[in-house]
């Protein structure tokens, strides 16, 4: 469950709720908990942030060479290892392209206390493994679970300062107990994300044609049509100036789902169907 139009009045009160009730934000972002600043990750040496391509898939492929050379990838862990610990820092609002919204929330966990955090940090970390093989650069909003933040405004410009070809902020849901399955959220125009809104689509589409083709996880029976949001209310995805989409990995809070999320071979298998899409989207596979 995703907060749908998350208010500002509401807002400040609610985060600890959100632990239980939903998984809560899209990529949040800000800068004072400093471990995790950004960082961009070559194969090679130098990480820059500007070396890369702007908002249009990709370069031209390279006839030799590992298929993601000259790319860069933006990855966005949702939420932190210990957001819960620092409340007035998580609530403090931000403004998120249309409205206010709180700095990040703690997410979701399963019934048995596997966080959302930790579920989206190791998808992210084998993610980033995997494009790393494959020759691109990745920039990443956190590279541990042991912090704060950032807030998903800072999230977003980390993002964007990298000029990522393509970025994906990976998240899991706390939704009814009963509903299974995964969502794409996807970005509504909003005047900074005009340019990107249709390669986000697309690239939605292949994250979600390689989830289904390439892991067991069904189309949410609960949130969207047919596995797709669009969502106007995310920081994340409304300040994007790159193709991007939120990607509800599956429901925490159902016991199907659950038991696959916390696998380590289902967390592998998401981010090789992450890489999947991203070639995909790149036209290089
Ligand atoms: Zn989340």
């Amino acid at each position: 469950m995703r907060l749908s139009g998350r208010a500002v009045a509401a807002a400040a009160a609610v985060v600890l709720v959100w632990l239980a009730a939903g998984c809560g934000g899209s990529s949040h972002q800000s800068t004072s908990h400093a471990s995790d600043g950004p960082r961009t990750t070559s194969p090679r040496s130098t990480p820059s942030a500007g070396a890369s391509n702007s908002a249009s898939p990709a370069a031209s492929p390279s006839p030799t060479g590992p298929p993601l050379a000259g790319v860069t990838v933006g990855i966005d862990p949702g939420h932190n290892g210990l957001n819960g610990t620092d409340p007035s820092y998580l609530n403090h609002l931000i403004w998120n392209g249309r409205q206010l919204e709180t700095c990040d929330t703690t997410g979701t966990q399963t019934d048995a206390g596997y966080t959302e955090a930790l579920f989206n940090f190791r998808v992210a970390m084998f993610l980033r493994a995997d494009l790393l093989r494959d020759g691109a650069q990745v920039v990443m909003t956190r590279t541990t679970n042991a912090g704060v933040g950032p807030c998903v405004n800072r999230r977003a410009q980390i993002i964007n300062h990298s000029h990522a070809s393509v970025a994906i902020d990976i998240h899991a849901d706390g939704g009814p107990a009963s509903g299974r399955g995964f969502a794409v959220l996807e970005p509504i125009a909003d005047g900074p994300n005009n340019q990107v809104v249709a390669a986000s689509q697309q690239f939605g589409r292949d994250v979600r044609s390689a989830l289904l083709t390439q892991t067991s996880m069904p189309v949410s029976t609960y949130d969207g049509m047919n596995g797709v949001v669009y969502r106007n209310d995310l920081a994340g995805l409304n300040l994007t100036r790159v193709p991007k989409i939120l990607i509800e990995c599956g429901n925490m809070r159902n016991a199907t789902d659950a038991a696959l999320l916390t696998s380590t071979r289902f967390q592998h298998q998401l981010a090789r169907a992450f890489e999947a899409a991203i070639l995909r989207f790149l036209h290089k596979s």
